[in-house]
């Protein structure tokens, strides 16, 4: 049973831990993908904020250019327009200013303010190059620079071909905050739909805005600078469940799930071994059947051909002694055809092929006829045998010759199981809607751990002094079978020591 136990382990327990454990690393794994592709999710979210940005600023240069001729125009621009403060067109090759336009308030054409400016275009030189680089193949690109000192205000460069070829550089002053406010808000709240959070933050990590106009100081699931305000960074909050909690309560409900699934595993193998161990019990008790109705079968054989033998040699004289040894004879070929009955209605049962014919009888009868048959036969034995049976018991419909077998199988075990106290008592009565019958006697009794086994096929008790007792292990369980092939019940009331009482129920109503 040992090795059939680790075999299980080795064979169903191991793979599917394997599995599982296999299954679990896939799941990580599915789960990692599955954040890496969020993430990315969120990361192109905020490429497209600043995307949005660049189209804007893009759009703004290219009004500008074409309203450039225009002065006044041009300056109505700049006051319609929210989060631009000035203009300023450069002669880059000279490094002088050719022309400003901008909104009162900001102080663009303030001579040291433009000389900062100055300063860093200088200090920038190779990034206008390419800005000048990239206009002659085409492509206006702008650039940010970064304004030291100066947060009010954020610069973006893009270079500009005049209509005589020469190149200019256009420096837009944006006002950072209400660039935030007025036009990436709007966006930034259509992207989100409240489905997340975008925070615009600026370098020291001050609050401008964020999608759902609330301050916001926690922190964000990922964060990238602005592409053409360099002072700010927009970054993206989960709101609700994030993919974090996501992932972590599919990760508790996966573990649960296999915490079941492995409890139910063992359960299964449990019951697996259980089932095994039964059926090796079973191929013990079989073995042990074949030799103990093999003994069974020599004890009357040996006794039958020893008297007939002793007859037959005329050795005996005496008429009383003659008369006894027939009686012997016929008593011992009666208890093998007992056996070889019982052991033939035991394998028609088992292979579901005994037939019951079932007729309206009182119970009384059939007890009263097994007493008469056997009475002689105990009293001989030495047993007080007796009998109380009950009036007026409804008829119930039986096999009467089924019911006599277990009843005279009940009596059989009495008797092999009675020690010094010989005495069986048969008894009939009425409970509720069954009639019983009963065999009791005071012999050696059932261990309380041994009164559900006795009913199995090929069990017997092997403690004590039962050990030499015959048997073959299979009358209890065919008293069992023709009980519950009335729908009836059998109940057990034993003590060690002082006696057991074989209760057979059948119910009235009974017409199987
Ligand atoms: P067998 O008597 O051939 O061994 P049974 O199926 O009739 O087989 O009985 C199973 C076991 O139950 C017996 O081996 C015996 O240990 C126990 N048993 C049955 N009847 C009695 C009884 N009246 N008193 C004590 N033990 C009993």
């Amino acid at each position: 049973m040992k090795k059939i136990g680790i075999t299980l382990i080795l064979i169903i327990i191991l793979p599917v831990a394997f599995l599982i454990f296999n299954e679990i690393g896939k799941l990580n794994e599915t789960e990692k993908v599955l954040e890496e592709t969020y993430n990315n999710q969120l990361q192109a979210i905020l490429f497209s904020v600043n995307q949005y940005s660049d189209d804007i600023v893009n759009s703004w240069a290219n009004r500008i250019v074409e309203l450039k001729a225009d002065k006044n125009l041009l300056q109505e621009y700049v006051y319609d327009n929210l989060a631009l403060e000035a203009v300023l067109f450069f002669d880059y090759s000279k490094n002088k200013i050719l022309n400003a336009v901008g909104k009162k308030e900001s102080n663009y054409s303030d001579e040291t303010f433009i000389n900062k400016i100055l300063l860093v275009i200088n200090e920038n030189k190779n990034t206008i190059e390419r800005l000048v680089e990239y206009q002659k193949a085409g492509y206006r690109k702008l650039e940010p620079l970064k304004f030291k000192d100066e947060h009010k205000f954020s610069l973006v460069l893009f270079s500009n071909t005049e209509s005589d070829g020469s190149t200019e550089l256009v420096c837009l002053i944006i006002n950072p905050e209400a660039f935030a406010k007025r036009i990436l808000l709007p966006r930034i709240q259509q992207i989100t739909q409240n489905k997340f959070l975008i925070v615009v933050r600026d370098n020291e990590n001050k609050f401008i805005v964020s999608s759902d106009n609330r301050e916001f100081a926690g922190s964000v699931e990922f964060e990238k600078p602005m592409w053409l305000i360099p002072n700010y960074k927009i970054g993206i909050v989960l709101v609700g469940e994030t993919i974090r909690d996501l992932i972590r309560s599919r990760a508790t409900n996966n573990l649960i799930l296999i915490a079941i699934l492995l409890l139910v595993l063992l359960f299964a193998v449990v019951f697996v071994y259980r089932a095994v161990k039964k059926e090796v019990e079973l191929a013990q008790l079989k073995a042990d059947f074949v030799s103990n109705v093999s003994h069974e079968l020599r004890t009357p054989l040996a006794l039958i051909s020893m008297f007939a033998e002793t007859l037959e040699l005329e050795r005996v004289k005496n008429d009383d002694k003659k008369k006894e040894y027939y009686s012997i004879i016929s008593q011992e070929a009666n208890r093998l055809g007992r056996i070889v009955n019982s052991i033939l209605n035991f394998a028609k049962m088992e292979a579901g092929k005994r037939k019951f014919t079932f007729e309206p009888k009182n119970i009384n009868q059939v007890v009263d006829n097994i007493y008469q048959t056997y009475s002689y036969h105990l009293q001989n034995k030495g047993f007080k045998f007796e009998k109380d049976l009950s009036d007026n018991l409804p008829e119930v419909s039986i096999d009467s010759e089924a019911i006599s077998e277990a009843v005279i199988n009940l009596i059989d075990n009495a008797v092999k199981y009675s020690d010094d106290k010989k005495e069986v008592i048969l008894k009939t009565g009425r409970i509720n809607d069954a009639i019983y019958i009963e065999v009791s006697d005071k012999g050696i009794g059932i261990a309380p751990n041994e009164q559900k086994k006795i009913f199995e096929k090929f069990y017997r008790v092997s403690s004590g002094l039962i050990h030499n007792v015959k048997g073959t292990g299979i009358g209890l369980s065919l008293v069992k079978q023709i009980v519950e092939a009335h729908n009836g019940k059998i109940d057990l009331k034993s003590n060690p020591g002082e006696g057991s009482s074989f209760r057979i129920f059948i119910p009235i109503d009974s017409n199987s």
